[in-house]
């Protein structure tokens, strides 16, 4: 089975409108004719649609960070994921180890959030990972494999979810799992996520965490990574392009 690399890019909250832009145009030219993955930015929820105009009629995708786990309400500073894919957006992250930390996000929030991702016509990028006391632990497989059993919708199509291995560990820390330890958690996760979806042929693996220029090529050669999400090195182009030119 052949599935399409996907390289997403989480900008997290960086950026003002007139560097967003910028960095937008940039991919829009830079990104090569044919390109064998797909590519995706995420920026901050300010900036979806002026990123979105940049990338207009460009084989590049726009997403958001995050979406609320309901259809509309009484939500003060929140955002519906009907508002994101209203902005021009294909995508949206959800779980991501910040959001977990940060905001107190658990499984079942992170899958009312996937599942309203779904009912927008948005495609959830379900964020896993443990964090270094877990693997140090031994437990990074079943940490990893309960939160996907916890976090993905029953019931949908394998190519309607994505999900992203991110060691919270390897988060911006220039670190990451060996290339072995990678391999051996997407073969686990693509196990556990079979069981849950009912198969896993079409499903879509990323991995993220310190992925660079430099480590692209190895971590993307393996056969269940299906792509990568990158954070630091998605703020610069040429860095970004270079990763999603490691996908071919
Ligand atoms: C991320 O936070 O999604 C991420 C992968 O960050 P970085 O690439 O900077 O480690």
């Amino acid at each position: 089975m052949t599935r399409r690399a996907l390289i997403a890019g989480n900008w997290k909250m960086n950026i003002l409108r007139a560097d967003g832009e910028a960095l937008a145009a940039a991919l829009a030219s830079g990104v090569a004719p044919g390109a064998a993955a797909d590519l995706l930015v995420c920026p901050p929820a300010t900036l979806i649609a002026p990123v979105a105009a940049k990338l207009s009629g460009s084989a590049v995708s726009v997403g958001g960070q995050d979406c609320h786990m309901s259809e509309s309400g009484a939500h003060t500073g929140d955002i519906a994921a009907a508002m994101i894919k209203d902005l021009g957006a294909a995508y949206v992250i959800v779980g991501h180890s910040e959001r977990r930390a940060d905001h107190a996000e658990s499984d079942g929030i992170v899958k009312a959030k996937a599942a309203a991702a779904l009912a927008a016509g948005l495609t959830p990028i379900i964020c896993v990972g443990e964090t270094e006391a877990q693997r140090d632990a031994g437990e990074a497989e079943a940490v990893v494999g309960s939160q996907i059993r916890g976090s993905v919708p029953e019931s949908v199509a394998e190519d309607a979810v994505v999900i992203a291995y991110e060691p919270v560990w390897a988060i911006g820390t220039g670190r990451t799992p060996t290339v072995d330890d990678i391999a051996a958690m997407h073969a686990h996760m693509r196990q556990v996520a079979g069981s849950v979806l009912g198969g896993s042929d079409k499903l879509r693996l990323l991995y993220g965490g310190s992925v660079k220029p430099g480590n692209a090529v190895e971590i993307l050669g393996l056969g269940d990574v299906d792509g990568a999400l990158v954070g630091g090195a998605s703020l610069k182009a040429e860095d970004f392009l270079a990763i999603a030119a490691a996908a071919a």
